[in-house]
C-alpha cells in the first residue's frame, strides 16, 4: 500500500486515495458525515463555509443554521450519524473512532438503544471499518453529574475511548482526574482535546494529570522544543485535524502547519477530520492537502498514515 499512497498523492488523484486503508481517529460523530449525503437526503444545496471562523461559537452557530436545520430532530440526528460511516466507508478509512456526548445517549433513550442503533447503522454503512466508538465530555459540564453516570455507561464495555471537547479554557483540566482514573480501570484509551486553543504547557498539564495517552490537536505543542520530547518520550500521538486548525485561526495555512514541527521532532501523529460537515474535507483531501501545499512528502505522509492504522 505504500507505493500506492504515494503514487496517488504523487498524481493527485483522490480516487486512487479513498482507496487505500487509512484512518480518522477525531470524529466527532453528528458532524462527521459528507455535506453532498446530506444535500442528497434533504434535498436541499448546502453551501460550505468559506474562510476563517472568529471562534467555536461562530463555527457553531453556522452548522446550526446551514446544516442542522435541514437534519433536526432524532431522524435528523440518525442521518447525520448514518452520513459519517458512509463517509468512512467511501473514503477508504478502516479504522474510525467516532465520539459521542452522554446527552446523545440519553436522546436515544439510555445505552442499550444507543449501542443497538449505532452498531446497527456501523454495520449497514461501514462494515469494512473498525469502529471505536469514544466517549466526549463537555469541558464546560458539570463533573460531579458525569461520575454518577460512569458506572453505568462503562458496564457496557463498549466505549473504547473517552475525550474532554468545547471550551478549551472553561475549566481547570485537573476536575477531570477521577473521572480519567475511573475510565482507566475500566480499560478506556485516555484522550483529550488540548493544546488547540491553548498552550504548550496546557497539553503537558493535560498528559501528566489524566495520564493521556493520545491527544486530539495538540498542535500548541509546536512552541516548546521540551514539551515534544515529552510527547515523544511517552509516546503520546497527537490525532491532527488540519483544515480544522485553519478554519479556525490556529495556523494561517496548510503550509505552515505545526504538524511538520511535531513529525520533526519525533512526535507521533495522524491525520483526522474533526467535524467533516463543517470543515468539508475528508482524509484523503486532508492527506492531499498537505502534500500539494510542500509541508510533508509522499514518503512521510504515508508514515503517518500507518502510524494511524496502528490503534484500537
Ligand atoms: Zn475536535
Amino acid at each position: 500500500m505504500k507505493q500506492a499512497f504515494i503514487s496517488a498523492l504523487e498524481h493527485s488523484s483522490l480516487e486512487e486515495l479513498r482507496r487505500i486503508p487509512k484512518s480518522d481517529l477525531h470524529n466527532h460523530a453528528g458532524r462527521g458525515g459528507n455535506l453532498k449525503y446530506i444535500e442528497a437526503w434533504a434535498n436541499v444545496t448546502i453551501q460550505p463555509h468559506s474562510g476563517a471562523f472568529a471562534s467555536l461559537g461562530e463555527m457553531q452557530e453556522w452548522f446550526v443554521h446551514n446544516v442542522k436545520c435541514h437534519c433536526p430532530g432524532t431522524q435528523g440526528y440518525l442521518k447525520r450519524i448514518e452520513a459519517a460511516f458512509a463517509q468512512a466507508a467511501d473514503d477508504g478509512i478502516q479504522l474510525l473512532a467516532l465520539s459521542f456526548g452522554i446527552d446523545e445517549i440519553d436522546s436515544l433513550g439510555g445505552m442499550e438503544p444507543f449501542i443497538r442503533i449505532m452498531d446497527s447503522l456501523h454495520q449497514r454503512y461501514a462494515p469494512g471499518a473498525v469502529f471505536l466508538p469514544e466517549l466526549a465530555l463537555d469541558r464546560a459540564g458539570n463533573t460531579n453529574a458525569v461520575c454518577r453516570r460512569l458506572g453505568e455507561i462503562f458496564a457496557y464495555q463498549w466505549f473504547r475511548s473517552i475525550d474532554i471537547c468545547g471550551p478549551e479554557l472553561a475549566q481547570p483540566i485537573t476536575n477531570f482526574r477521577s473521572i480519567y482514573r475511573t475510565a482507566q480501570s475500566a480499560g478506556l484509551v485516555l484522550k483529550a482535546h488540548t493544546g488547540e486553543f491553548g498552550t504548550a504547557d496546557d497539553v503537558l498539564e493535560a498528559a501528566v494529570e489524566l495520564e493521556l495517552q493520545e491527544v486530539h490537536h495538540g498542535i500548541a505543542a509546536a512552541a516548546s522544543p521540551q514539551v515534544m520530547q515529552w510527547l515523544a518520550d511517552h509516546h503520546i500521538r497527537l490525532n491532527v485535524c488540519p483544515t480544522s486548525n485553519v478554519m479556525l485561526g490556529r495556523t494561517r495555512d496548510y503550509a505552515s502547519h505545526p504538524v511538520r514541527t511535531l513529525y520533526d521532532a519525533g512526535v507521533p501523529v495522524t491525520i483526522n477530520t474533526d467535524d467533516l460537515l463543517i470543515f468539508n474535507q475528508s482524509v484523503s483531501e486532508e492527506y492531499l492537502n498537505l502534500y500539494l501545499c510542500g509541508l510533508m512528502s509522499a514518503v512521510e505522509l504515508n508514515e503517518i498514515r500507518e502510524c494511524g492504522l496502528h490503534s484500537g
